[in-house]
């Protein structure tokens, strides 16, 4: 049995330096996704659903990266950030 079957998290041969870069390269892409104007922007008020395209394609993608960093190992299992952006704005879909 593998770690992917058992669910494990990968292990990286990293050292805990390079470890916690990665962990600030995945923090600051986070922020580059989820620090918006949602759902302020007046794409998304004109929007049929909850968010504009874009808005909704940028938190979609926090929570992919959000999911590998916790497959890597990086962070806890949690709320996704994208996810968690949506309840904070109030647009969770
Ligand atoms: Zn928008």
């Amino acid at each position: 049995m593998n770690a992917e079957s058992t669910g494990a998290a990968a292990q990286l041969p990293l050292s805990d330096d390079q470890r916690e870069l990665l962990r600030q390269v995945f923090i600051d892409a986070f922020s580059e996704r989820d620090d918006s104007d949602v759902p302020g922007c007046e794409d998304c008020a004109a929007a049929a659903g909850p968010l504009c395209t874009a808005h909704g394609a940028d938190l979609d993608q926090a929570d992919r990266y959000h999911e590998l960093g916790i497959a890597l190992g990086l962070f806890p299992a949690g709320p996704l950030i994208g996810t968690s952006a949506r309840r904070r704005h109030g647009v969770l879909r």
